[in-house]
């Protein structure tokens, strides 16, 4: 007999999947073109059934060619303040789906940056949601990778994360920062979404034969589970979707086990269709 398991935790994150309820049910409300800006999330087969929905990604350099009141949905990653200042000089209709706890980040620095405090940022400089946050406090923000600090620390300081960061990375940071600061306030901001993917593809991969992870290639949520997995499992690839699947990959020996998870921008549509095929294949 085969057995397929999905993961405990796969799939859109509560962000992602109000950023596209979002837009469709705009698109929906105004029943024309409306736009997002940059492709709403890192999965194509999302971004190509919005674009047939009437929802288009437009780059930041060509939204001045967009009419008056023209509306502009801002993906879950949040942007910077003064990119909301320019849309609204534009006279664009801003509907704004940053995930509620990316906004929490942007409030946090905004308001202790105002207080005199230096913001530090935990996380990757060029990702757009830090990107975003370090825009809510004059892009004065030290930004560090990995947690490991430079020399020059300041004095009085404020600290949080990207929402995907290790917590490894973030422990390694403040047990730092408590040394080295007189006045230091800590927000772990990482969210637990991604926790939670990891932690259960670790677990499934454990005990399976097969492991399979669905997703898009530039989606770094993605990439680091299929990366967990395949320490666990030597048998795992990594698909955007079911016409990615080789199903030669399901042709083992009887009593198999095959595993399967998805990143926090998979679709449940796409999910579904993977494991029908698998489902079909294993029953022949
Ligand atoms: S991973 Fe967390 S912070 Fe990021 S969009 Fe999803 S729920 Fe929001």
């Amino acid at each position: 007999m085969k057995n397929i398991i999905l993961a405990d935790n796969a799939g859109f994150c509560f962000g992602v999947k109000r950023a596209v309820d979002t837009s469709i049910e705009e698109q929906l409300k105004q029943n024309k073109q409306i736009y997002t800006l940059g492709p709403l999330i890192h999965n194509n087969d999302v971004v190509e059934f919005l674009k047939e929905n009437k929802i288009y990604p437009i780059d930041i350099t060509e939204v001045n060619k967009l009419k008056n009141g023209d509306t502009i949905i801002i993906r879950s990653h949040g942007v910077p303040e003064k990119t909301i200042k320019y849309l609204n000089d534009l006279n664009l209709n801003i509907v704004d789906a940053t995930c509620p706890f990316v906004t929490n980040i942007q409030k946090k620095v905004q308001k202790y940056s105002n207080l005199g405090y230096e913001i530090i940022i935990l996380g990757d400089k060029e990702h757009p949601e830090v990107v975003g946050i370090n825009g809510w406090c004059n892009d004065n923000a030290i930004i560090y990778k990995d947690g490991n600090l430079g020399s020059d620390i300041p004095k009085k300081v404020c600290a949080v994360s990207q929402t995907t960061e290790k917590n490894k990375n973030w422990e390694k940071m403040i047990s730092q920062l408590s040394v080295k600061t007189k006045e230091l306030l800590a927000f772990n901001t990482i969210c637990s979404a991604t926790e939670e993917r990891q932690k259960s593809v670790e677990e499934l991969a454990k005990n399976v034969d097969l492991m399979i992870v669905i997703g898009g290639k530039n989606s770094s949520n993605t990439t680091k589970l299929f990366q967990i997995a395949n320490e666990l499992c030597s048998k795992t690839i990594h698909i955007e979707n079911a016409s990615e699947l080789n199903t030669s990959f399901l042709d083992s020996a009887n009593n198999i086990k095959v595993g399967i998870t998805a990143g926090a921008s998979t679709p449940d549509w796409v999910i579904r269709e993977v494991i029908e095929i698998c489902e079909s294949q294993m029953n022949n």
